[in-house]
């Protein structure tokens, strides 16, 4: 698939999605601070939308900063984020992201992709969101479902999630790279579902080799 196509896709993808209620993450930055923002990265990973958005205004009533985080017990956190996916290893790592952050950053979220990746227990994809939403920077946030649409669509043929960002930041135009996300999320979780996707009600079907599809709708 060429860029030429991408664009009439990207068109038919911002008309389909409309006024519908954007990701979680999307909501949580339009009114967080850059240290909100990276926790609730964090906090969404496999963590359906409302469950994230619940945790995370439980969350930042007791906790404002790195300091205060560290304050909370593990067990204290744990029941703050819960149940959040895997809500014991988040509380686990966000007291280590909290001491890093004192540590090396003055208790401040760092504001490069390079420093962000140097923080313990953040991946490529909470760095590239954190970037986004926090400082409005440059990023491409890859995750499962922009990864698993870019390669049904031929746009990608990629592996993993990182060869996937790699192989869009090569080509993807970079008026695209900051909402490419969240227009991808947002498809994903209404039409271009992990299992049987709902082809027969797609926008971009006439567009698509569904490459990879066995099962649709
Ligand atoms: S046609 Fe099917 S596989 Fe292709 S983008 Fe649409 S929903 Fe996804």
């Amino acid at each position: 698939m060429n860029n030429r196509i991408l664009v009439q896709i990207l068109r038919r993808l911002k008309i389909f999605l409309g006024s519908r209620t954007p990701p979680a993450m999307v909501k949580i930055g339009q009114k967080a601070d850059p240290f909100r923002i990276l926790v609730g990265c964090l906090l969404s990973s496999r963590t359906r939308d409302e469950v994230t958005e619940s945790a995370c205004a439980r969350l930042f009533r007791r906790v404002k900063s790195p300091r205060t985080l560290l304050k909370l017990s593990t067990r204290q956190l744990e029941r703050e984020i819960y149940p959040v996916a895997f809500y014991r290893n988040k509380a686990r790592v966000l007291k280590t992201l909290c001491s890093d952050l004192g540590d090396r950053f003055n208790g401040e979220v760092p504001e490069t992709l390079e420093d962000l990746l140097t923080l313990k227990g953040v991946g490529r994809k909470t760095a590239n969101l954190t970037l986004i939403l926090a400082f409005d920077g440059m990023g491409i946030c890859v995750d499962t479902h922009v990864h698993r649409i870019t390669n049904r669509w031929g746009y990608v043929e990629t592996a993993t999630p990182d060869q996937t960002e790699a192989a869009l930041r090569g080509k993807l135009p970079a008026r695209y790279w900051r909402s490419f996300n969240e227009w991808l999320v947002g498809f994903g979780q209404t039409c271009c579902k992990p299992m049987s996707p709902l082809c027969s009600e797609c926008p971009v079907e006439k567009y698509c080799p569904r490459i990879g599809v066995d099962r649709h709708r």
